[in-house]
């Protein structure tokens, strides 16, 4: 089959850029399956033609007509689910409940903002918060109020969920009434591509709502004005590029990042084996190790066990992560596929030699596993590996490297004080989960531990099973982390609106406030 060549929808059609810039590949046989390019593509004049017709259509609507909007592209998806699973097996090497991960949360956060948005009824802006008196005079107060910005909300999404990234900001802007220009990862471009073609095919939002670039980014950044925003995901490195990039740094260009993050779980010290907060630990690592093969940015990747249960968890991690059935995702006794592609195949195995010069396997290693039907020198596999760090006073990696893969390590603490310095070395992180049964424990963590984290999962036996899960990012809580992990924040129901919203003080008499009170939705 030749591969398709994938198009950008840029001012109101779909374009093809010159030449090839990206090759999008089938991790398990190896096979090229589509290319991208945006070169030649004119940006700012597709910037231009989102902020008039996009902009223009969105801010006339009431936030109640803009969920509307939300739960037509939700439908839309919907209606072809199966189309995207196929493509989410091909182009991202996923199983089928990988894939679900990814276009269900997609739906599923599309479907949740339609409703939050119906709650807002016919306004136009939020309200922020109530009156307050200024002076004496008992007529003159200030109120605080959010109106949408004026600009086009550019989304810059990181390889691994081209679906879920796509929309779980989308859903957000659109409620907002910003339009959106969504740019995927190259290498998984396929999924977001089809998904915007059946959206734009089935007219459910206004001209200039929603673009999308296939292939690098160009110079778009070069074409922003300070009434865009820019939310990105993806990895440190590129993080850094985007936000001191001159344009944005001199526009003063608001930049939200969500990037990479060494997430840690932690095991109590009343957790013991056998037991049901330590059952509950052992499964979730071990989910968190394999689904999506390790590439999710919440994944757990250190595991910190008081000193005297390190063997016992090695042990439990050991005897479930043998018998993880690692393959072709087509099967479906297959448990956990392939990386994305050889680059991030590599990546991980350096990463993983990096962890190892500090660490014991336990199981795995830095080689690609012997796979009954794959030729090794084509896919991308990486087995799922466990280490265990062998002096903990001297090991940096474990803190440092994140391997994005299928690949966690084992540090052992000593006392509480302990833990919670070994957890804040992973510099900022988007998630920890605690497991145990001393509630006063887990309360405690939550001060000890909470300021280098966007979100906290406290496990303890009457949840171990209702729980959403350590990596999954629930539209209702807020997404992201300090320090390394971006010091972004996304999602979080009404609050994820403010990002796309100028905050603005209104200061007058209290009857002309009133009536402005009485337009506004309010926020909290
Ligand atoms: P990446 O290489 O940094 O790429 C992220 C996005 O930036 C891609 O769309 C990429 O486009 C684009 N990009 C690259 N250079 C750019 C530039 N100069 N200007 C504008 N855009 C540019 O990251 P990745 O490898 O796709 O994703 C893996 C990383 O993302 C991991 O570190 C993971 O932890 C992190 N991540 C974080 C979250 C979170 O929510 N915190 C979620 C998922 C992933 P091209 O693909 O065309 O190069």
């Amino acid at each position: 089959m030749n591969p398709q060549t994938l198009e950008s929808y840029a001012s109101g059609r779909w374009t093809r850029g010159e030449g090839v810039e990206s090759s999008l590949v089938d991790p398990v046989a190896g096979e090229m399956i589509a290319t991208a390019s945006a070169r030649g593509v004119d940006l700012k004049r597709a910037l231009g033609f989102a902020r008039k017709h996009g902009q223009g259509a969105l801010r006339a609507l009431s936030y109640a007509d803009r969920a509307k909007l939300l739960g037509a592209v939700a439908d839309t998806l919907a209606a072809n689910r199966a189309k995207y699973e196929s493509i989410a097996i091909a182009n991202s090497g996923n199983t089928k409940a990988d894939a679900a991960i990814d276009i269900d949360g997609g739906i599923g956060t599309l479907k949740y903002y339609a409703r939050l948005g119906a709650s807002l009824g016919e306004a136009r802006m939020l309200l922020d918060e109530k009156p307050v008196r200024l002076a004496k005079a008992e007529n003159y107060q200030a109120i605080h109020l959010m109106v949408p910005r004026r600009g086009v909300a550019i989304h810059i999404n990181a390889f691994n969920f081209p679906s879920w990234g796509l929309w779980e900001k989308a859903a957000v802007a659109l409620l907002a009434g910003m339009p959106v220009f969504a740019k995927p990862a190259s290498s998984t471009a396929l999924l977001a591509h089809e998904m915007v073609r059946d959206v734009i095919a089935a007219q459910v939002l206004p001209d200039g709502a929603l673009s999308l670039l296939v292939g690098s980014a160009g110079d778009l950044l070069d074409h922003l004005t300070s009434d865009d925003v820019i939310a990105f995901t993806g990895s440190a490195d590129t993080a850094a590029r985007v936000r001191g990039h001159r344009h944005v740094v001199a526009r003063n260009v608001p930049v939200n990042i969500e990037a990479d993050s060494i997430n840690a779980a932690l095991l109590a010290p009343d957790a013991a084996g056998g037991g049901a907060a330590f059952d509950a630990f052992v499964r979730e690592v071990v989910r968190e190790m394999t689904v999506k093969a390790g590439q999710k940015c919440t994944a757990i990747r250190r595991i910190i066990v008081p000193e005297g249960k390190a063997g016992d968890v090695a042990e439990a991690l050991f005897a479930k992560l043998k018998n993880t059935k690692v393959g072709d995702p087509r099967n479906e006794d297959t448990r956990m596929g392939p990386l994305v592609t050889r680059a991030q195949q590599a990546a991980a195995f350096d990463g993983i030699r990096k962890l190892a010069r500090e660490a014991d396997f336990v199981i795995g290693g830095a080689e690609p596993p012997a796979l009954d039907g794959i030729d090794a020198g084509k896919a991308a596999f990486v087995a799922p590996t466990l280490l265990r760090v062998k002096d903990v006073k001297h090991a940096d990696a474990v803190h440092e490297v994140e391997v994005f893969g299928p690949a966690a390590t084992i540090v052992p603490y000593r006392d509480e004080k302990d833990a919670c310095a070994l957890v804040a070395r992973g510099g900022g992180s988007l998630v920890a989960s605690i497991y145990g049964e001393d509630q006063g424990f887990l309360a405690r963590m939550v001060e000890g531990i909470g300021p280098s984290h966007g979100r906290l999962l406290l496990v303890e036996p009457a949840i171990a099973s209702a729980h959403s899960g350590h990596g999954i990012v629930m539209p209702q809580c807020n997404h992201g982390g300090p320090g390394r992990a971006g010091a972004g924040e996304e999602l979080g129901g009404l609050y994820g609106l403010r990002f796309y919203h100028q905050r603005l003080a209104v200061q007058g008499s209290t009857d002309l406030l009133a009536s402005l009170q009485a337009q506004a939705a309010a926020l909290h």
